[in-house]
């Protein structure tokens, strides 16, 4: 599942062909996708020009000229993708339209971003502009991981009393958006936190020196275009390459990659999902 880390990086492999320019067509080829696309969604972005592409979480936000906002949440297996040249400099052929080729974007630049989606667990809404945070999708979301608001203060007393464990305080996304298992389980390791720990058992100081490190741990994985397991690609279609760098998921059984520390990496499963720690350098 795209991580804050994926969806930015699409996000930013986007911005070219879309941002500022106008969508001469839009397809929407099936009536939904997790949910119904809103009314007359084809109608609604046809002829309109995208005049920013934001993120929130890992929400896409596209402002159009319209003063409405589409919302694109890729879901499981979403993948966005842009074809075509937009500069004009060199003459592309777009690919054959594929099964799962949910909506299709024809940029007035010739470039043509596709979105498609073998699970159909991803999403798209279109709301007014600048109703976003009501959206029910957004909501009850937390700070932005790499915005102002997320500060030591607030993570301090956002997990203060809770007594579920911090891997699991982590990934509540009312506590910080966008963090998923891979970096959380990154972060625990560069905090030298054990994953069960309980939250409420953890000084206030430890608390507080996740912040930076977990705005480390992101901007790192941003910088490699993302991870790459099994479905993510760039908007480009380049795979990510952050899953080169993690030092403890998916690494069951291998060494740990602390100087002089012998230990090998463990999993444990929490809440369904596997945590992956040097039993050793995380207390
Ligand atoms: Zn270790």
């Amino acid at each position: 599942m795209p991580e804050l880390p994926e969806v930015e990086t699409v996000r930013r492999g986007l911005e070219p062909s879309m941002t500022g320019v106008r969508i001469a067509r839009a397809d929407v080829n099936r009536p939904d996708l997790r949910w119904p696309f809103p009314e007359r969604m084809a109608e609604r972005l046809t002829g309109t020009t995208v005049e920013r592409l934001r993120r929130r979480s890992k929400y896409i936000l596209a402002d159009l000229d319209t003063k409405e906002t589409l919302l694109i949440h890729l879901g499981m297996s979403g993948r966005m993708t842009v074809s075509g040249d937009p500069l004009g400099q060199f003459v592309y052929d777009h690919p054959a339209q594929e099964k799962h080729d949910h909506v299709v974007f024809h940029m007035a630049n010739g470039a043509r971003v596709t979105f498609n989606d073998p699970r159909r667990f991803g999403a798209m809404d279109l709301m007014a502009t600048g109703t976003e945070e009501a959206h029910p999708l957004l909501a009850k979301l937390g700070p932005e991981p790499l915005g102002n608001t997320f500060s030591e203060d607030h993570l301090i007393s956002a997990l203060k009393g809770k007594n579920t464990p911090i891997k699991s305080a982590l990934l509540d996304q009312h506590v910080v958006a966008g963090l998923g298992n891979i970096y959380v389980c990154e972060v625990l390791f560069r905090a030298g936190i054990h994953p069960a720990r309980k939250a409420s058992k953890i000084s206030a100081a430890r608390i507080g020196s996740l912040v930076p490190i977990i705005r480390e741990v992101l901007l790192e994985a941003i910088e490699a275009g993302g991870s790459s397991l099994k479905d993510f690609r760039q908007a480009d279609g380049e795979l990510g390459y952050f899953q080169h760098n993690f030092r403890v998921y998916g690494r069951e059984g291998q060494p740990c990659v602390t100087p002089d520390c012998a230990s090998r990496i463990k999993r444990i499963t929490q809440s369904g999902r596997s945590s992956f720690f040097c039993p050793t350098c995380q207390r």
